[in-house]
């Protein structure tokens, strides 16, 4: 696994990152770019920070596909620069931060591991502050960059972020919405709409999707996941955790959320 950048588009760069398998993306425009997501901390996103000026000197503008700790714990880092994300996200982070704090710090120290844990319990809050309900057009340095809020999954606010590429391709940063190399998230998901928004999501793919963890994946993939989600959501309705197809663990938590 690199800690470099993957070029998979001509100016759109992956991320990928030893800790939690995180894919943090960078699309470079004319004298602009954008960077989504900031990882867990300001030591994480000050390394992030590096990682982009290595690539472009342009001033960026952040993108939080949503609100969980991995994703927007460095936001302040990337100040005063202008930080999109939804509606949902922002309010569900201001709610939240507090309780994912808690919970990771106890993970870290349980792990054995201050020197993160102290860096989570520095980490400010800084809500997105440019706000997106359905849509948004942005103008990267010439480039076309969409924010979908495209239904609930992962979490009731996660924004896919669909960089224009060359002719009629695109690649689409889909957050959480779509996991590689481990099950998905259930802790905050909607288990009944997710295969929905993935469906949104598989039609509009045309290219690279870059996941929220995980290896660089496409549209099959996609089409895929949302399969094994409507198993998941079978398996719930029918009772019976066993079969769904992941593990019990990951089912019983899905099964804690609303069918
Ligand atoms: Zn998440």
């Amino acid at each position: 696994m690199s800690v470099g950048w993957q070029e998979v588009a001509s100016g759109v760069l992956v991320r990928r990152h030893r800790e939690l398998d995180l894919n943090c993306g960078l699309v470079v425009g004319d004298g602009a770019c954008l960077v989504v997501d900031t990882r867990s901390h300001l030591g994480e996103a000050a390394d992030l920070i590096a990682a982009v000026r290595s690539v472009t000197p342009h001033p960026w503008a952040v993108v939080n596909t949503h609100a969980h700790y991995d994703h927007c714990f460095g936001n302040a880092a990337f100040r005063p620069a202008t930080i999109w994300g939804s509606r949902g996200c922002a309010s569900a982070l201001v709610a939240t931060a507090e309780d994912q704090r808690a919970a990771v710090v106890a993970e870290l120290l349980a792990d054995g591991d201050e020197a993160s844990a102290e860096l989570m319990r520095a980490a400010p809050v800084d809500p997105p502050d440019a706000l997106v309900d359905d849509v948004a057009v942005l103008d990267v340095g010439g480039r076309e960059v969409v924010l979908r809020f495209l239904g609930r999954g992962h979490t009731d606010h996660d924004l896919v972020v669909e960089v224009e590429t060359t002719g009629d391709a695109t690649v689409v940063f889909a957050g959480d919405l779509v996991e590689q190399g481990a099950p998905p998230a259930f802790e905050d998901a909607w288990p009944a709409e997710w295969p929905a928004t993935l469906g949104r999501l598989h039609a509009l793919a045309r290219g690279p999707v870059v996941p929220g963890h995980g290896a660089v994946v496409d549209a099959a993939f996609v089409g895929g996941q949302r399969e094994e989600l409507l198993a998941v959501l079978d398996a719930l309705r029918r009772g019976r955790l066993d079969a769904g197809p992941y593990g019990e663990a990951v089912m019983r938590v899905a099964a804690s959320r609303p069918i």
